[in-house]
């Protein structure tokens, strides 16, 4: 399949291709090539539309999607108040029938590869999973572990052993990841045991990290020692691990974060009042975004990059449209370790987005306008209703071909 339409994608050697009448050349759900347009007898006519690569949330929790947009207040009040007994609920028919909803909103905000938590009920996982697998996404996906202050109470053990079997989830596209929810919800027991499992069978991890000042000063209280240096002394923290937030952090504490990714949560850190990650220096680590759905009000990773150029203008930090674009694409996937999206290059999943070129360009504007000027529009511009369609693996799963 050939589709035609103005292509603009980040290039994993750096910088964008923009092609305003370009082509994409699909195969077996993979990217075979893209360029300019050359002459096809069939193709599908994309023009006058803006073909993107799909976005990638780095961070979200499934079973939050009902408490969106409601009840701010600081972490670990909202965390008791509203989202335990709300997440205690996502089980069986409630986890199948919510997992699908949620990959249907996912995918209307142009999302295709995310890193999800769900419940701490085990089914909620495979209800996850299926509802994944059926719209072909790449993702990751993990029950939030907990034995401290926990809305099911079971023993470590048990949770344990449940992690490691549910592991065997685990391929390609879709990694189980070994999800501690974070420090405060853990023994240290636990911590350790994450650490062992994701070693063992070379899983991913995912969890939260430095969040809220009140959350930090208790961690040191309950573990005496620094946050980043629980995790560590867990064996948490490498080249598979992704903290979220990442907000209340020394210098030393960056370093040790090198070879680990962030998922970088602005309109869920606004909303907590939680306080603004330093962006330069999270540059140390591999870099994406999360809506952080609950505490984010919805899944629109656009609306993250735009709330991200929004706090780090305010700070005195000017940061280019098209490396917030790069990290809302390609910065996302090498966070997720997923190397065949994220952009729209040759040998990479057919993962990409239709934005409506009338929802980006008002009217009047220039006709031809700079790579650059138009990354800027589809930064402040695009969201939800500029999405006309949604391609996973090649093959439309919103909007008509
Ligand atoms: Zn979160």
């Amino acid at each position: 399949m050939i589709y035609r339409g103005h292509v603009v994608t980040p290039v994993a050697a750096g910088g964008w291709a923009d092609w305003p009448d370009g082509r994409i050349d699909v195969d077996g759900g993979r990217i075979r090539g893209v360029g300019a347009w050359r002459r096809s007898r069939r193709y599908v006519d994309l023009r006058p539309h803006i073909v993107f690569p799909g976005l990638v949330d780095t961070h979200a929790h499934v079973p939050q999607l009902p408490i969106c947009g409601v009840h701010p207040e600081d972490l670990l009040t909202w965390l008791r108040k509203w989202t335990f007994p709300l997440e205690k609920q996502f089980r069986g028919g409630r986890a199948r029938d919510l997992s699908r909803r949620f990959m249907q909103e996912m995918l209307e905000q142009g999302t295709t590869t995310a890193g999800l938590y769900t419940s701490a009920w085990p089914d909620s996982v495979d209800a996850c999973f299926s509802a994944a697998d059926q719209v072909g996404i790449h993702a990751w996906i993990g029950p939030p572990l907990m034995d401290e202050g926990a809305y099911r109470p079971v023993t470590t053990k048990r949770i344990i052993r449940e992690a490691e079997e549910l592991s065997s989830l685990d391929r390609p596209k879709l990694r189980f990841a070994v999800t501690p929810r974070f420090a405060l919800s853990c023994s240290e027991e636990l911590l350790e045991a994450c650490g062992d499992l994701a070693r063992r069978r070379s899983l991913p991890i995912q969890t939260h990290l430095a969040e809220q000042p009140e959350e930090c000063r208790e961690v040191r209280r309950r573990f005496g020692r620094g946050y980043v240096e629980v995790y560590d002394r867990a064996g948490l923290v490498g080249p598979r691990s992704i903290f979220a937030h990442c907000i209340w952090l020394s210098a030393a504490d960056w370093r040790r974060l090198a070879h680990a990714a962030v998922a970088h949560c602005p309109t869920s850190n606004v909303f907590l009042r939680s306080g603004v990650m330093e962006w330069r220096r999270a540059q140390i680590a591999r870099v994406g975004f999360g809506t952080d759905v609950g505490a984010g009000p919805d899944l629109s990773v656009f609306r993250v990059a735009r709330m991200a150029w929004t706090v780090h203008s305010l700070a005195g930090l000017t940061i280019g449209a098209g490396d917030l674009l790069r990290t809302a694409t390609l910065g996302g996937a090498g966070a997720l370790g997923f190397d065949d999206v994220g952009s729209l290059e040759p040998g990479k999943a057919a993962d990409f987005i239709v934005l409506d070129a009338g929802h980006i360009v008002p009217a009047g504007a220039p006709e031809a306008e700079s790579t650059e000027d138009l990354l800027s529009r589809i930064l402040h511009r695009s969201g939800r209703s500029s999405i006309r369609q949604v391609y996973v693996a090649g093959r439309p799963v919103l909007g008509s071909a």
